[in-house]
């Protein structure tokens, strides 16, 4: 989805949106409901835990857990190749490193620092790349499925606000 600004090898090399530690561990992606059911036929390996009564999900990371690096490595994740969901990645991971927050009642996208690579292009190529059409998709999911939105985080600056209806 943000392949003008951000090439899928670069984030094949990269992978750092998979990884949490226990401090961002709240970042780990929301799943819909279909998304679940549709994963839970084709990929059984993975666990689901529901995500309060959103009707949302979210992977089940107790057995993600690695000791020696203390961070939790999503179950979908091969650590060669990279994810393995394809097309089947959760809304959040295709829109990633732009977030989708709430702050004062107003949804508003945002853009997570730790991505390297999308942090250290202007903030106009972000700006245009969200006012090509992609904000609009992005709000029309949360709109959707507001489970995916998550409440506004410090340091997570703010692209762009949600026009009132
Ligand atoms: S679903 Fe895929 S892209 Fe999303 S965090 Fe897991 S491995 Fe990464």
């Amino acid at each position: 989805m943000l392949k003008n600004i951000l090439s899928p090898k670069t984030c094949a090399n990269c992978r750092i949106c998979c990884i949490f530690d226990k401090y961002d561990v709240w970042e780990t992606p929301v799943i819909t409901g279909e998304l679940k059911d549709k994963l839970m036929s084709s990929r059984p390996d993975l666990k689901f835990v529901s995500k309060g009564d959103s009707g949302a999900y979210i992977f089940n990371m107790e057995e993600c857990w690695d000791d020696k690096e203390e961070i939790f490595r999503c179950p979908a994740l091969d650590p060669s190749k990279g994810c393995t969901l394809g097309d089947d990645k959760p809304f959040d991971c295709k829109i990633w490193p732009f977030r989708i927050m709430e702050l004062g009642g107003r949804q508003v996208i945002s853009v997570a620092s730790i991505c390297p690579e999308l942090y250290s292009k202007s903030l106009k190529m972000l700006c245009d790349e969200l006012d090509s059409g992609l904000s609009d998709i992005i709000f029309a999911e949360g709109e959707k499925n507001p489970a995916i939105v998550k409440p506004y985080e410090q340091g997570y600056p703010i692209l762009k606000v949600k026009k009132e209806n």
